[in-house]
């Protein structure tokens, strides 16, 4: 579709998946990775500490905070950002540069300040913003997931609140009822993204 006339892939395209709290970025990018092995997606480094069943390498690289000084220093991070004001997160840079080069689809899965630099780094990325059904339904999947303290609820609600007004910063908005639907879309994007404009 994108790739050059002799058949061959050439670079692919860059997907940006961001979206409030909670609205279920990880699960939508945990479906595509088992369903979809063809598809690249960036692992992050992040400062918090893993949660069970976290695997480092996997979900994060969880490093200190002296190595994640250390990856901006050598400006190893496409992105980083203070998420919930209470760690940091980053993408590496190589291997989302590596992924592109070998014409796979690629995908970062960040919040919205990460989003909003990329879109200055990488301005012909293609930016995804997945929305819940409804502001409740948010509510009610953060309560539900009983991973945060009350105020470390609180403080991702608020988040969430601001966030939510970012769509229109996005070329497409996926919302995500069904967790499987919301992946193939995800994934069509990635695949045909001019068309899903
Ligand atoms: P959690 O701690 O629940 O795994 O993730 C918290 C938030 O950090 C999520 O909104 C997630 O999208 C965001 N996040 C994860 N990795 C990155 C990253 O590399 N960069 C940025 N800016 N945000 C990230």
């Amino acid at each position: 579709l994108d790739g050059p006339a002799d058949g061959s892939a050439g670079r692919s395209r860059l997907v940006v998946l961001a979206g409030p709290t909670a609205v279920g970025k990880g699960t939508v990018a945990a479906h595509v990775r088992a369903h979809h092995p063809e598809v690249w997606i960036s692992v992050s480094a992040t400062t918090r500490q893993p949660r069970p069943g976290e695997v480092h390498g996997v979900h994060y690289l969880f490093v200190s905070d002296e190595e994640f000084d250390r990856m901006i220093a050598e400006d190893e991070l496409l992105e980083w950002a203070v998420v919930h004001k209470a760690a940091r997160y980053g993408t590496p840079r190589g291997p989302v540069e590596a992924a592109l080069e070998a014409g796979r689809p690629a995908m970062l899965e960040i919040d919205l300040q990460g989003a909003r630099q990329v879109r200055r780094t990488a301005p012909d990325a293609y930016f995804v913003f997945l929305k819940p059904p409804s502001w409740e339904e948010l509510v009610r999947r953060l309560v539900g997931r009983g991973t945060e303290s009350p105020e470390e609820r609180e403080r991702r609600l608020e988040t969430a609140r601001t966030e939510l007004a970012a769509e229109a910063e996005f070329d497409h908005t996926i919302v995500n009822t069904e967790v499987p639907a919301a992946a193939e879309e995800l994934v069509r994007c990635m695949t045909a993204p001019a068309q899903a404009r």
